[in-house]
């Protein structure tokens, strides 16, 4: 991808190897490369980051405008592999007000009082609005799963601790994401895919380097110790809640600027398939706009001009080939300019 040009079609083609198919077997980690760059150079992977945040930011603009629809995005992957890096540098385009991250950690008594789904329901963004899940409730059949003692924690029915009970958590969540895509709740869920060399020489780094030594404990140490079977709960979980309203996409998360490019994509073209609009103005609106433009032109002091902002609108617009707003309705309507 050398040039910064991105196409909506370039988005979905640059991503479609990434995507889970529903109903795929996966097995980690042959199925899916951590190291996969696509041939991206590191001076590429930054223009199209940068452009991609842009396009993320146009539609997060509409997206809150229509007031229809929300997005999830699910940030889930082994420590290390960057998720706070890809939250940040993907979402630092846009507007901080319609975006809320919530990271997802050990539950409180409070929250194990409840269902397991309960605190991320409670979670959920409002429409027109981009909610990220620094983890999420695939938690609960990923750490819960490699520990079995922390589901014996869970204050369950003895019966639903039993034999079955992943099988019965996949269908459950896929059944609640369903549900809530159908009330207009988009799921866009990412798997950073890090490889346990790339990881090791991540924990090295933060321990290495003293302005990184706050993100390392020995307890991530020791959780590197069960990377089998987190790759076996991350294949079952690709295997088994890929669904064609919630896919899962697994981005090679060994390079990092590449992660962020990918991600940026994923997301951007979760946005473009929403195709958010802003809200059309009923002719009711038009007349009252015009009724208030026309006051206010009405206004003007001496010398000025009666609506200084249509001039440069007008400009602009014959600039880039296009007219819009009341200006345009009102020549419309054949009324004096
Ligand atoms: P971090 O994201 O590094 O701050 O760590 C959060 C920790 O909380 C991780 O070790 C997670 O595995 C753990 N965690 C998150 N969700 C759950 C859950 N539902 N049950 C048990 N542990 C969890
Ligand atoms: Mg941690």
């Amino acid at each position: 991808m050398p040039d910064v040009e991105i196409t909506p079609k370039r988005i979905a083609g640059f991503i479609e190897p990434f995507r889970v198919e529903p109903g795929r077997k996966v097995r980690l980690p042959r199925d899916f490369d951590p190291a996969d760059t696509r041939e991206v150079s590191k001076a590429d992977a930054k223009a199209i980051l940068q452009a991609g945040v842009e396009r993320l930011a146009e539609y997060q603009d509409r997206l809150a405008a229509q007031d229809t629809y929300g997005v999830v995005v699910v940030l889930q992957a082994m420590d290390a592999a960057g998720k706070d890096g890809t939250i940040k540098h993907v979402m630092s385009g846009v507007n901080p007000q319609g975006v809320s991250v919530n990271s997802f950690k050990v539950p409180s008594v409070e929250e194990l009082d409840h269902d397991y789904l309960w605190r991320y329901q409670k979670a959920l963004p409002e429409r027109g609005r981009i909610g990220i899940f620094n983890r999420s409730h695939y938690e609960e059949v990923l750490v819960v799963r490699v520990h079995p003692q922390i589901l014996a924690g869970q204050k369950l029915p003895a019966k639903m601790k039993g034999r079955g009970v992943w099988q019965r958590r996949y269908r459950e969540i896929n059944d609640w994401e369903r549900y809530l895509t159908d009330q207009g709740f988009i799921f866009v869920k990412i798997f950073l895919n890090v490889s346990k060399e790339e990881q090791r020489r991540r924990f090295l780094a933060r321990i290495d380097m003293p302005e990184k030594n706050w993100k390392v404990s020995s307890a991530d140490a020791k959780e590197r110790a069960f990377w089998d079977d987190y790759q076996k709960a991350f294949s079952d979980v690709l295997s088994n809640t890929s669904t064609e309203w919630a896919p899962w996409w697994v981005i090679p998360a060994d390079d990092k600027p590449f992660a962020r490019v990918a991600a940026a994509a994923v997301i951007a073209n979760a946005l473009i398939e929403i195709d958010p609009r802003y809200p059309t103005v009923s002719p009711e609106q038009l007349a009252d706009l015009q009724a208030t433009k026309d006051a206010l032109e009405a206004e003007a002091p001496a010398g000025a001009a009666p609506d200084p902002i249509e001039a440069e609108i007008l400009a602009k617009a014959s600039k880039a080939g296009k007219a819009g707003g009341v200006g345009k309705a009102k020549k419309g309507k054949g009324k004096k300019g």
